[in-house]
């Protein structure tokens, strides 16, 4: 496991990349509301959105770690990959799970940016957490499956190609195990509209393009299966861990963009004749915010390389989520307290940041959920639910 700046090139490539995208372009983009295409075809022309795609297929084929890299270095900089993550996120359902047949229509598309694979959808609005029991049907009929039901919070859905969607394929009543009865699809949004699909934004507290989707008996292939039928719950579990690794990564560069925005204000901002960071109560938090995110990264770089090794890092993953979203909120709220009233000024991009950092506690899964990952499964206590 390396420490200190791993992938040097890569950090610096994305770096550069990123400083063409300042704080004014996310601001403008917020105000209208809009998605970053701009940035996300910068990410896209340069290959980092193919990162995870094997070489045969031409991507990049690089270790999830590399990926984590990219992503953080992102957040560090300022700017956001939640318009874009998915296509990381998600990679592993298709690569792992996806038929010869798939892979070959679909990922030299998504790695020569052709396609976007930019759109999960898994939550519902009765069930939330619950997963196991979400009510969307596809029912096999003939050529096809009929898509009937609710997503809510599918971000990006309306700037994407394609979708992966988690469907009950078989009624709850008939399912002996909770985990049981639902697949996922590959579902090629361009051919679906018209055909009983309906995307509708969903304005949110950040910029994140979410949208809830409505599926009234939409049609689609019975090719568009991933993997075996009734197995999607596993498929999904499967690609857990690496989603987590990467979550733990982009909150880990914001926590790096936020005590360097710390640093610099505390020794800038002169209050009662002296650097306001000349006080221990003005410094502490930031020192205090920085061990955690250490901390975290030692973890999420150890999760990685459990990972890319081939080993089980269920344990780790987890972990690295939770420490690495709560170090990011610590360091985040240090920066607008020290900022005092311009943490609120939009200009400064810090409650902006703000804002979207505290998104890692809630989602893809919130800090509850994992905690008591670790109770059960780790820990060995009882099962709560
Ligand atoms: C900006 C944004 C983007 C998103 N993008 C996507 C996306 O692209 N695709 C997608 O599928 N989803 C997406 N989501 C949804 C996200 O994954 C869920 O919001 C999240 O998993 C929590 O589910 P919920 O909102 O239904 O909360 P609920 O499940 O209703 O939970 C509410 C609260 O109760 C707690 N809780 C629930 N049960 C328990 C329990 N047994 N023990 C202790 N605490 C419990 C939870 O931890 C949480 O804090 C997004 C959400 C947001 C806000």
């Amino acid at each position: 496991m390396e420490m200190g700046e791993d992938h040097v090139d890569v950090r610096e490539s994305v770096r550069a990349i990123c400083k063409g995208f300042p704080g004014s372009y996310w601001r403008e983009l917020e105000d209208r509301q809009a998605y970053p295409e701009a940035f996300v075809k910068a990410l896209t022309d340069a290959g980092y959105l193919a990162a995870l795609i094997p070489e045969e297929y031409g991507g990049s084929g690089l270790a999830l770690r590399v990926a984590a890299v990219i992503l953080e270095e992102i957040h560090a900089s300022g700017c956001s990959a939640g318009a874009c993550h998915a296509q990381m996120y998600i990679m592993g359902t298709l690569l792992r799970h996806g038929s010869e047949e798939q892979k070959r229509k679909y990922l030299p598309e998504l790695a020569a940016g052709r396609l976007r694979l930019q759109a999960f959808g898994v939550t519902e609005p009765t069930t939330g957490s619950d997963t196991t029991q979400l009510k969307t049907r596809a029912v096999k009929d003939g050529d096809d499956y009929v898509v009937t039901g609710q997503k809510v919070w599918t971000s990006r859905a309306l700037y994407t190609d394609l979708m992966l969607l988690l469907a009950r394929t078989k009624p709850v009543e008939e399912c002996t195990r909770k985990s049981d009865g639902l697949s996922v699809f590959l579902i090629d949004i361009r051919e679906a509209q018209g055909k009983g699909i309906d995307i509708r934004k969903l304005p949110a507290m950040i910029n994140h393009n979410t949208t809830e989707i409505f599926f009234d008996g939409l049609r689609i292939p019975a090719d568009s299966l991933i993997g075996e039928e009734n197995r999607g719950f596993k498929y999904i579990l499967d690609g857990m861990n690496a989603e987590r690794i990467l979550v733990a990564a982009e909150a880990l560069g914001d926590a790096r963009f936020f005590i360097r925005k710390a640093t610099a204000y505390a020794g800038e901002r002169v209050v009662f004749g002296r650097p306001i960071g000349q006080n221990q109560g003005v410094q502490f938090p930031i020192a205090r915010a920085y061990a955690e995110t250490r901390a975290a990264d030692l973890m999420n770089r150890g999760a990685a390389a459990l990972f890319d090794a081939g080993k089980d890092c269920g344990e780790e993953a987890n972990l690295a989520k939770l420490l690495a979203s709560e170090a990011a909120w610590h360091a985040a709220d240090a920066t607008m307290q020290i900022h005092g009233g311009y943490g609120y000024a939009r200009e400064y991009d810090v409650e902006r940041k703000w804002r979207d950092t505290r998104l890692f506690q809630i989602a893809p899964i919130s800090t509850n959920l994992i905690l008591s990952y670790l109770g059960e499964h780790v820990l060995g206590m009882p099962r709560s639910y």
